[in-house]
């Protein structure tokens, strides 16, 4: 990804997304020091776990309520990471929020129940939460920080040690992100984050007992190789082509307003933008003119960083990846409304939004995931051709429906999808206490929301008590009642 410092195998260089310079180099962590930091908080979780689920949810907020009230110097290296301020503190304003919220799942999940009779006559049963000691995140560019904690945090909270391994074309938050935890020393001996790339990536999965991974597809399968190789389970967090239906009862204000949302916020840099849009011909004109009106207004954040609406493309290959797809769309006859150009400002690459029309299935712009603020539309007669359109995809992360509720909702149950905003885009990144799974391409493994993101972390373990002299069900029970 980044450039090699010229000389060294362990240094990379790593890229300013607004200036295009090289301002940062990360040092990847030997194979001996990984192990020992593996060692280490692998030590120091057994400690970890043997606390109360409450006790570590304290320490947690603890850390949380500090970092979210005064962000300095992480908000300062998670901007120059990302090339934005206001999307970068709301990275990290959400993290008390996520620390609570999983706090309070943990203290329904996690209450011992206690023994309780087996229908196998005479056996009593109990079960114990056994935590994975060591968890490994690795983590992708586009939302640096967000999607290193929304694994970590459940995970601590379960009992385990984490080890997480960001971007390494974001790395800038690891050094005061560590600092902040140093002022909380039961957690910062099993919580670390660590610099480095791919290589690191695949080394530190030879070091844990479970891997948490978001990014690409590609990256994906090696991740899940490795880890079956390893013998460890894999949840992974992968692309998206997300569609949105526009059904001829929506109102077309709102669903351009929220349209244009979905895929422009983080400059189309998230797994869950809409990335295709399907519109009933019969407001298929009006819609296609508010939402081409709202996208000219949209600014870029440059020069000010604290100005306009969106950031700089923060991978610089993404830039060509955008340029790629607008190319073939426009040479088999698309039509650009807005945007189209990667344009470069000060040694950054930008791209305003990009409405398109004329597009089809045959265009990679419809297919494959563009990860910028690019809008294809399409026009539709009837549903049932909508539903077959979203429905052919590689990739199946979320879908958003606009019309009427119930008949909104009737669409959504049709879409092969893990997750579907109605009237809304997005909203599984905001909503923590759901499940959603990834359908098709776009993941594997139990959802990171809701009570399977935390329980996840946990294995069950059986003990089973023959009780050889309890004749019914009915008489262990109550023998088991009365000790407790
Ligand atoms: P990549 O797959 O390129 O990288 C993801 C992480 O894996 C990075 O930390 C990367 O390190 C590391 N890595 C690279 N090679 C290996 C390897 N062989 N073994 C182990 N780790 C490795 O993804 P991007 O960073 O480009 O992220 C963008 C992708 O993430 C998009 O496809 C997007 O849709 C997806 N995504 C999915 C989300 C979801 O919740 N479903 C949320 C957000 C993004 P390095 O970068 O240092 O090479």
């Amino acid at each position: 990804m980044s450039a090699r410092v010229q000389g060294s195998s362990s240094t990379l260089a790593v890229r300013n997304p607004r200036t295009g310079e090289v301002d940062c180099t990360i040092d990847r962590p030997s194979a001996p020091a990984l192990g020992e930091l593996a060692r280490s908080l692998r030590e120091h979780q057994r400690d970890w776990s043997a606390l109360p689920v409450e006790r570590r949810a304290e320490i947690l907020k603890e850390w949380a309520g500090r970092l979210v009230g005064e962000p300095g110097e992480v908000l300062a290296a998670l901007s120059t990471d990302t090339g934005r301020y206001a999307l970068a503190a709301g990275e990290i304003r959400p993290l008390a929020g996520i620390v609570a919220a999983y706090a309070t799942m943990a203290g329904k999940l996690l209450t011992d129940p206690g023994e309780r009779a087996s229908v196998t006559k005479g056996v009593g049963i109990r079960t114990q939460r056994v935590a994975y000691p060591l968890v490994g995140i690795i983590s992708p560019w586009n939302f640096p920080f967000l999607l290193s904690m929304l694994d970590a945090i459940p995970a601590l909270v379960a009992g385990c040690a984490v080890i997480v391994k960001p971007s390494e074309v974001t790395p800038r938050f690891i050094r005061p992100l560590m600092a902040s935890l140093s002022a909380v020393p039961e957690l910062a001996k099993v919580f670390a984050l660590i610099p480095g790339d791919g290589v690191t990536g695949q080394a530190l999965i030879g070091e844990v007992d479970f891997i948490c991974f978001t990014g690409s597809v590609a990256t994906g399968r090696k991740v899940a190789e490795a880890c079956a190789r390893a013998f460890i389970p894999a949840c992974l967090e992968l692309g998206g082509k997300d569609p949105a239906i526009v059904l001829p009862s929506a109102d077309v204000g709102t669903a351009a307003d929220v349209v244009l949302r979905g895929s422009v916020q983080a400059t189309g840099q998230a797994c869950q933008s809409i990335e295709r849009v399907y519109v009933q011909r019969s407001i298929y004109e009006p819609f296609v003119a508010a939402l081409v009106e709202r996208a000219k207004a949209v600014e870029l954040n440059y020069p000010d960083i604290h100005a306009g609406h969106i950031g700089p493309l923060i991978f610089e290959r993404q830039a060509t990846i955008i340029a790629e797809q607008l190319a073939e769309a426009r040479a088999q006859g698309a039509t650009v409304h807005c945007g189209g150009e990667i344009e470069r400002h000060g040694g950054g690459a930008w791209i305003r939004p990009t409405v398109l029309t004329g597009v089809t299935h045959s265009m990679k712009v419809m297919r494959e995931e563009t990860f910028g603020p690019v809008i294809p539309v399409m026009p539709y007669d009837r549903i049932e051709e909508a539903i077959a359109l979203a429905n052919e995809s590689d990739y199946g992360l979320s879908a958003a429906v606009f019309g009427e509720d119930e008949e909104a909702c009737a669409v959504a149950l049709r879409l092969n999808a893990g997750a579907v905003s109605i009237n809304d885009g997005g909203l599984t990144t905001e909503v923590f206490d759901t499940e959603k799974d990834a359908f098709k391409f776009s993941g594997l493994g139990p959802s990171r929301m809701g009570p399977s993101g935390l329980l996840r972390f946990l294995r069950t373990k059986a003990i089973l008590v023959q009780y050889g002299d309890a004749k019914t069900i009915a008489d262990l029970d109550e023998r088991l009642a009365r000790r407790t």
